[in-house]
């Protein structure tokens, strides 16, 4: 009779433990998710036509611009390749 009630003690101890780790992967998922996407838009360079994050671009007079062009006002020397 002890050995029915110590499996059925360890049984609801596993459980338990099975529950709470599974509640708290759960929550871990949802602050995940809570997090915003940062969405990336890419734009080409009207200098050097390369494809630049639109975070780092300037709007130059033709249009937008990588910061190195449009810091370098006006001149057409760049670094960057095609
Ligand atoms: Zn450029």
């Amino acid at each position: 009779m002890s050995k029915l009630i110590l499996t059925v003690v360890v049984v609801a101890v596993a459980i338990g433990l099975w529950r709470l780790t599974r509640q708290s992967a759960r929550q871990a998922q949802q602050r995940k998710a809570a997090k915003p996407l940062r969405i990336r838009q890419m734009v080409r360079c009207t200098v050097c036509g390369a494809q630049v994050d639109d975070q780092f671009t300037v709007m130059g007079p033709k249009g937008p611009q990588c910061k190195e062009h449009g810091l370098s006002k006006g001149s057409a020397r760049h670094k960057a390749k095609p």
